[in-house]
């Protein structure tokens, strides 16, 4: 096996209960798992918090399948707007779809559960909180639907004191005092729950995602939060380097001294991406070496001026410390979703207590 992923539960339990440290009496979690739980595996994930939460939201109706598949019992709302083709399996596997477009009551087979997603800001999806009247008729006029929810999402949550978020709440808030009591609310991501426990923010239900996986969304840190995955390849062979070696494609990497290469057989098809070459460090037998030379397909290369690899030590990618996928994010410009999402699904998920 060129590497594995090990996914520490109980490290996902204490995230979850950081979750609900935040949460009123009362308010129901509705766990994100989408895009294969941001990459940690979404059956494992799934079936490891099934008992833990109230409900699941996913991406796609597909991923719903998958989790009614392996058995899980809880509410699932699928995002994405139903596709006509598609339409009929929300009901045939009891999974709740989202309205986010007028049209969508139409494209939905009768008997169907929904939510109506409400665009308060985010200018993405959803149905525009100034039309909310018209939803309201057409939610009135299409009994052969159930309507279940509303929610909304946020697009600045992830930094403190944004004006998006109090005007998205306003907005929300006047739409929801025009649905029946008895329809679940929703609005909340990980930096709603987090940066703003303070505002009337939490409604009925929460929806987090990242901070589930030990990331806080933005820069703004979340200190009760640990990462839940662990990456773990071994050293696939040693070579000895003479000051000046140039060391793999481009020959970009020349030796600054005599010493040893490393090489891991992980590459950016695994999930490594290229432009981290040259920038990051991994860990072998308790110490940090440096990664030298371009990630290639399969194989990146560490370097040692002291007989220190082995064939066959383990080499830890990433952690919940150093090697956090914060780190790699901050180094590559991006955010710790694309980190995680990016983790090839061939890779072998291995769920820990
Ligand atoms: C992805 C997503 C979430 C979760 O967001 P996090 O920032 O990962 O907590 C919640 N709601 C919707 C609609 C989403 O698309």
């Amino acid at each position: 096996m060129r590497s594995i992923l090990t996914i520490h539960c109980s490290k996902l339990v204490h995230n979850l209960n950081a979750v609900k440290a935040q949460l009123k009496d009362g308010v129901k979690v509705y766990a994100v798992v989408k895009d294969n739980a941001y990459g940690h595996g979404i059956e494992g994930i799934a079936k490891y918090l099934a008992p833990k939460v109230d409900g699941f939201c996913v991406a796609r109706v597909e991923e719903g399948i998958t989790l009614r598949t392996i058995g899980i019992q809880n509410p699932i709302l699928v995002f994405e707007l139903p596709e006509l083709e598609k339409a009929s399996w929300f009901k045939e596997h009891n999974l709740i779809a989202t309205v986010g477009d007028i049209n969508d009551f139409d494209t939905l087979v009768d008997g169907t559960q929904y939510h109506i997603n409400f665009d308060t800001g985010m200018g993405r999806l959803g149905i525009p909180y100034s039309q909310y009247e018209l939803a309201i008729e057409k939610y009135k006029s299409s009994s052969q639907l159930t309507c279940t929810g509303i929610y909304t999402h946020f697009a600045t949550a992830d930094v403190l004191d944004s004006e998006g978020v109090v005007s998205q709440l306003a907005r929300f808030t006047e739409v929801r005092k025009a649905f029946p009591s008895n329809i679940m609310a929703h609005t909340a991501n990980t930096g709603a729950i987090f940066n703003y426990s303070d505002l009337e923010i939490q409604f009925d239900a929460v929806r987090p995602g990242v901070c589930l996986y030990g990331y806080a969304p933005g820069s703004t840190k979340i200190d009760a939060l640990i990462p839940v995955i662990e990456w773990e390849s071994h050293i696939l062979q040693t070579r000895a380097v003479q000051k000046g070696d140039n060391i793999g494609y481009g020959a970009s990497w020349v030796a600054p001294e005599d010493g040893y290469i490393g090489t891991v057989p992980v590459g950016y098809s695994d999930g490594i991406q290229r432009r981290l070459g040259g920038k990051i460090q991994l860990k072998v037998n308790g110490k940090l070496y440096p990664q030298v030379g371009r990630i290639t397909m399969d194989y990146i290369g560490i370097f040692t001026p002291t007989n220190d690899f082995h064939k066959g030590d383990k080499v830890a990618l990433l952690n919940d410390k150093e090697l956090s996928a914060e780190v790699w994010a901050q180094l590559n410009e991006t955010i710790p979703y694309e980190v995680t999402t990016a983790l090839n699904s061939r890779i072998k998920r291995v769920f820990k207590d």
